[in-house]
């Protein structure tokens, strides 16, 4: 492997088709510029004698197509154990022709003044269907396309915090430290990290996110033809599987990418429809998989990241609200038996129904969205988010909640939704 240690940092030499890997430790930076030629993160081209900097947590690859040479350090480390390798297996030519089989599908809905390509990426978790989501979106907006990337991965929120589901036009490239963070997306509240929680309001929510992309799509040609991408959880067993069968009908999707799964291909194969393509793709070697704790790690720097900024470089507000100020719901009320509900009513309906929840104790550290809708009696649980706050005091004597809230003083509306993640403020 060509590598030159040097006072500044490390140097490596990648061939055409190499990639190299690396992993931010805790409380670690790794500071990285490409010295010669061209080379990709996911998708997103770096360019040339840039600084980037990646954080404790990130998992990074830089794939060249042509060759190129990168310099890495650690400005944090004392010792020199870190880890980077160059890999020269990868399945970035198999992305590459899928990509390029979407790009078909564009031309020819350009053309013929159609509907472009609807991909749904499905497989068991850390198989990097994100990181596929975002090569094809990048690879997509590079040519000057402007796709939807729908996320419905609750648990991680790469178009916004976890416990939403959204989605974001992507009409340039990621930013290759930040991800998709600068574009604002459209959100929905869940509340739940994982869709077990309330499988009946994330149907409800799937099926509200895919209207609105079809009105949307409907709006402009460019996003029409650009199509959908869609990235989904790693539920893939018993009502998980039924799921996604729910989903891909709900999105009306022409292409299923499984990812790693010869078994879910062939199921999938089996029981859609026809018309719908299904392939099946290979894993990155490079794919990182992370432990329950990493995942939750995760989980709470996406919070983080909300409020302060991949850099901390927002500065969110805290002040008070008073309890008459704002109205508190949570959706799903405990499941009843059919024989207690009123006559008509299935239990299915209470799991979407908006629940009045009283100021306690209990909401503090739980995150809130601040609902879109103007009034309880408006559709709330199918009105889209505007942003969230975490309660972080509650003064029961004086009746109000102490909020993090990304603005200033007042909220932009006063119905909040409680979620069940919790975030701790601590610097
Ligand atoms: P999934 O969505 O299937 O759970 P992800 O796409 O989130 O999986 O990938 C898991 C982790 O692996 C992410 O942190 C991602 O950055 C990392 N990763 C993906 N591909 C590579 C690669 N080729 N080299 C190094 N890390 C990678």
């Amino acid at each position: 492997m060509a590598e030159e240690v040097t006072g500044e940092g490390t140097k490596f030499d990648l061939k055409p088709n190499d990639e190299l890997r690396f992993e931010v430790e805790t409380k670690q930076t790794v500071v990285m510029e490409m010295t010669h030629g061209k080379g990709e993160v996911f998708g997103a081209e770096l360019a040339k004698n840039k600084k980037y900097k990646f954080n404790s947590g990130a998992k990074v690859a830089v794939y060249t197509w042509h060759g190129c040479q990168i310099k890495i350090s650690f400005p944090n480390l004392v010792g020199t154990t870190e880890v980077a390798y160059i890999s020269k297996e990868t399945p970035m030519l198999m992305y590459l022709n899928t990509h390029a089989a979407l790009e078909q599908m564009r031309l020819k809905a350009d053309e013929e003044n159609m509907r472009g390509p609807r991909a749904i990426i499905v497989g068991p978790t850390d198989v990097g269907k994100s990181t596929l989501c975002r090569i094809l979106c990048n690879y997509a907006a590079r040519l000057g396309r402007a796709p939807i990337f729908a996320d419905i991965d609750v648990g991680q929120g790469q178009t916004d915090i976890p416990g939403t589901i959204g989605a974001l036009s992507v009409e340039r490239p990621s930013d290759v430290e930040e991800d998709y963070s600068q574009l604002s997306p459209l959100s929905f509240h869940f509340g739940h990290k994982t869709p077990q929680t309330n499988t009946a309001l994330y149907e409800l929510l799937i099926q509200r996110l895919a209207e609105v992309i079809n009105m949307r799509s409907e709006k402009s040609k460019r996003t029409n033809v650009s199509g959908v991408i869609i990235n989904t959880c790693g539920w893939i067993r018993g009502a998980g599987y039924e799921l996604i069968k729910n989903t891909a009908g709900a999105f009306e999707v022409d292409l299923v990418m499984v990812i790693d799964q010869e078994r879910l291909f062939n199921e999938l194969k089996r029981d859609l429809p026809h018309f719908v393509h299904v392939v099946l793709l290979p894993k990155s070697g490079g794919v990182v998989e992370r432990s329950q704790s990493s995942r939750g790690e995760a989980r709470d720097a996406k919070i983080r990241e909300y409020f302060y900024g991949i850099d901390n470089s927002l500065y969110p507000h805290n002040f008070e609200v008073k309890f008459t100020d704002v109205k508190i719901f949570k959706i799903g009320a405990p499941v009843l038996p059919e024989s207690c509900l009123p006559l008509g009513m299935k239990a299915e309906d209470n799991k979407t129904k908006q629940v009045p929840v009283m100021p306690s104790m209990s909401l503090l550290h739980h995150v809130f969205s601040v609902s879109a809708a103007n009034s309880p009696e408006d559709n709330v649980v199918e009105t889209n988010v505007l942003g969230y706050v975490v309660i972080t005091a509650i003064d029961m004597e004086k009746q109000c909640f102490t909020v993090l809230a990304p603005s200033p003083r007042p909220l932009p509306k006063n119905i909040l939704l409680m979620m069940d993640l919790q975030f701790m403020d601590i610097k």
